[in-house]
């Protein structure tokens, strides 16, 4: 099972309507997705989003990174030598943490193909289903409301909110998401868009007047760990990690200072399965509860982000809705999108049969 090729091809996916944020607006995914050939005809597939502005990769220093780099590593090498791969993987470039993943996630299916197994019951999982949150773009109050009454009606019982773009404008669609959905979960993502005192402020005042926040993502700057601390030792609501950890030892520095409550894993940030497993180690050492995220991407990567929460119990949170996002799904196989219902074919790998309309990158 020797490695003779790695390609690389661009994966194009349609949103429902444009994901907007305080920073941008999106109409489509677009991934560049990794297929790993080997000597006896088998394919490993991995996929990477170009997020600039949390990993600082895009389309092109993906390829870049995976091209002159990544491949070669691998390249040569026996894919029954898993641990060899990874470490391979791990040296052959510096950062660019979510080339590494695709090629990682790519590495990873290829084995478990090899051993026979879907690859959560490789990892020791025993369960294939899981439900996940739903994110609701920015918006005016009115269109919250009615996104929200209508992820409500598809099923959906836990909404992700982004917030910070404007503090008086946030309370009020939170306002407006908490009228339309009273029963729901409701967790909200400043995506590092308050200061410390700012973020304890809001949300004593989200609280007082009974928004019922289940917990906050990264409300002030990823290097501001003593900020992060801050809010975790003083807001009323519970605190997440998610642009403050990319790597193990930052998951080990926030545990071991307590300056969040919770870690959001994303395969992107951390380079992949390997080091997403030394977090969820560490994660168990420390009794932190983890949410497996995703960036905006298509079901390649989500799929591997399925099998690791099934596999592992410290992942409690859910938050995989790239692809329920997408008004098209070019993948066969893989994960199985219903509703907020998450389920795993038993089929060995990640269980992907195809990916239609890929544009090979030569
Ligand atoms: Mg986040």
């Amino acid at each position: 099972m020797k490695i003779t090729e790695v390609k690389l091809a661009l994966l194009s996916a349609p949103l429902r309507v444009p994901f907007r944020t305080a920073l941008r607006e999106v109409s489509h995914v677009e991934d560049i997705v990794v297929e790993v050939h080997t000597d006896d005809g088998a394919v490993g597939r991995g996929e990477a989003p170009p997020t600039a502005a949390v990993t600082g990769e895009t389309l092109g220093s993906i390829a870049a990174a995976l091209r002159g780099h990544i491949g070669p590593a691998i390249v040569g090498k026996d894919v029954r030598s898993l641990e060899e791969l990874l470490l391979s993987i791990e040296r052959s470039i510096v950062g660019n943490t979510s080339a590494k993943a695709a090629a990682e996630i790519a590495v990873w299916d290829l084995y478990a193909q090899y051993c026979g197994l879907p690859l959560y019951k490789l990892l020791g999982g025993g369960r294939n289903i899981l439900e996940t949150d739903i994110t609701i773009s920015v918006n005016d109050p009115e269109t919250m409301a009615k996104d929200t009454a209508d992820a409500i009606s598809r099923g959906y019982d836990t909404l992700k909110i982004k917030v910070g773009e404007n503090p008086a404008l946030d309370i009020e669609r939170l306002r407006a998401v908490r009228a339309a959905a009273p029963k729901a979960v409701i967790r909200i993502d400043a995506n590092q868009a308050w200061s410390p005192r700012q973020a304890v402020n809001l949300l004593e005042s989200m609280q007082a007047e009974g928004l019922n926040i289940e917990l906050v993502e990264q409300p002030v700057k990823a290097k501001d760990i003593d900020g992060l601390q801050f809010v975790t030792n003083n807001s009323p609501v519970r605190v997440m990690a998610d642009e403050s950890m990319f790597s193990p030892l930052d998951a080990m520095t926030i545990m071991q200072r307590h300056a969040a409550d919770y870690v959001n894993i994303k395969l992107m940030k951390c380079g992949g399965l390997a080091n997403a497993l030394r977090i969820i180690s560490a994660a168990e050492v420390y009794g932190v509860e983890c949410m497996i995220g995703c960036m905006l991407e298509a079901k390649v990567s989500v799929t591997a982000a399925v099998h690791l929460a099934c596999a592992k119990g410290a992942i409690t949170r859910v938050d995989l809705d790239g692809p329920a996002l997408c008004s098209a799904d070019p993948v066969s196989g893989g994960a199985e999108f219903n509703g907020k219902q998450i389920a795993l074919p038993d089929a060995a790998g990640l269980g992907i049969s195809g990916i239609s309309g890929l544009r090979y990158l030569d």
